[in-house]
């Protein structure tokens, strides 16, 4: 046993797969994983879908149990707050002033809900989604005929209206942007998932401002800027993320929308790597950098990461995908689609609920949004990870094969 001591500050997905990764990579020294959640690393992306649903278990989130990690000799430090990183010392700090020594540390901070300062914000029955324990305080406002107002038309507030929809509530979804899932979608995508909620009895509102959350003590309903009133029991914020950064940025670590990484995920300090939500790191497919907020980028990039803190460089060259469970629709997505300036459409998107929308920039396929299309999903995903070339005519015929359509 080495005297090395690897710390690995945060304790969700990255820190799962960094933790581990490190044994597999030959690491015979200490690890230890702080983080500031009490339970051991979980399975984030249910908390919208089959937890919030009442569909499992805290337990059965979890990405390993606790056992395991005591098992490959991981020390988890939970419910502990780390506040400072002091590079010169080699030491992080811990809230109540304990200090920790490293040899080489991984920053896994993910990221943390953007909030919004509305009046009313502060009531009780106003929360955020983020954490475990979010959820289960939202619990304690849900009920059938009881109602729900969710500020965010992304991805976690249609699942979320959608989780709710299905406990029997009356759900509201505030956009302010003329659409849902502007920002990661075509037009095309967008107006599917208006329509699918709409069947299913939540009422979606675009281009709506909110001006003030009401209530006395407990919230009673939100006010938009055109002075319509909607009731709520419940109101949920889910508006985006912004980085974890403050421990890199105080420390002195280059800081530009995430960690900046090189391909390795170092830091600008090559004694720590960063990987998973926290990061900003550079796409050798997409020619550019990018901060990633999924569960793909944070394993991969993490394997990665635990392989360079054991000497043994690789770079990072994964394709970024993503999925999305609301109903019955199973959303995957390969690439990315931002710059697209063209979408292919395959399937019925406008009655039906299987289609796929391929993005292309000119010639060049970016990526697929699949829904109940997990043929259409793996053949892309396979074309941009082999650089194949796709011929948009056969994309567009639901009849012809979708293999038919690639080419290197
Ligand atoms: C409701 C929801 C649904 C989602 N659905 C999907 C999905 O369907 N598909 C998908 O790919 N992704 C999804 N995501 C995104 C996915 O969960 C994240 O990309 C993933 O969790 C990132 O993992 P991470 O380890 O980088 O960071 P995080 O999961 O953000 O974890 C970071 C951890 O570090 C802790 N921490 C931060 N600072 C400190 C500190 N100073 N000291 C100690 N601890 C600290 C935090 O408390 C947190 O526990 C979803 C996210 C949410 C919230």
């Amino acid at each position: 046993m080495s005297n090395a001591h690897a710390v690995i500050v945060g304790a969700s997905h990255a820190a799962a797969q960094l933790s581990v990764g490190l044994r597999q990579s030959g690491w015979e020294g200490g690890i230890s994983v702080v983080g500031s959640e009490a339970i051991p690393p979980y399975h984030r992306p249910p908390l919208s879908k089959d937890y919030l649903g009442g569909d499992k278990h805290a337990d059965e989130l979890l990405i390993r149990p606790a056992a395991f990690y005591q098992q490959q000799d991981i020390n988890l430090v939970l419910g502990t707050r780390v506040t400072a990183l002091d590079r010169a010392n080699k030491e992080i700090e811990l809230h109540d002033g304990a200090r920790i020594p490293y040899t080489k540390l991984a920053l896994t901070t993910g990221a943390a809900v953007r909030k919004l300062p509305l009046t009313g914000s502060d009531l009780d029955g106003v929360l955020y989604l983020r954490e475990l324990s979010d959820v289960d305080r939202i619990r304690g406002y849900l009920g059938a005929g009881k109602s729900a107002v969710i500020i965010g038309g992304g991805y976690i507030g249609l699942e979320t209206a959608a989780s709710l929809r299905k406990q029997g509530m009356n759900v509201t979804v505030l956009e302010a942007q003329p659409r849902v899932l502007q920002r990661v979608t075509a037009p095309e995508v967008s107006a599917f998932y208006s329509r699918v909620h709409r069947e299913e009895g939540v009422n979606i509102m675009t281009e709506a401002q909110v001006q003030a959350i009401s209530g006395e003590g407990r919230v009673q309903g939100v006010t938009l800027s055109d002075g319509t009133h909607i009731d709520a029991d419940l109101v949920i914020i889910g508006v985006g993320v912004i980085p974890a950064t403050e421990l890199a940025e105080t420390a002195g670590l280059e800081v530009d929308n995430g960690i900046v990484v090189d391909e390795y995920a170092r830091t600008s300090d090559h004694d720590i790597v960063a990987a998973g939500d926290c990061t900003n790191h550079y796409s050798a497919i997409y020619d550019r950098r990018l901060r990633l907020e999924s569960v793909q980028n944070a394993t991969d990039q993490a394997k990665l990461a635990a392989g360079t803190l054991c000497g043994k460089l690789e770079a990072y060259n994964a394709l970024p995908w993503f999925w999305s469970d609301q109903y019955d629709l199973k959303l995957q997505i390969a690439g990315l689609s931002q710059g697209f300036d063209r979408v292919v459409m395959r399937g019925d998107s406008e009655s039906g609920r299987s289609f796929a929308a391929f993005y292309f920039s000119g010639e060049r396929l970016l990526a697929v949004d699949a829904v109940n299309r997990p043929k259409e999903f793996m053949s892309v995903r396979r074309a941009l990870t082999q650089g194949q070339s796709a011929d948009p005519e056969v994309l567009a015929d639901d009849s012809a094969d979708i293999k038919q359509a690639f080419s290197t």
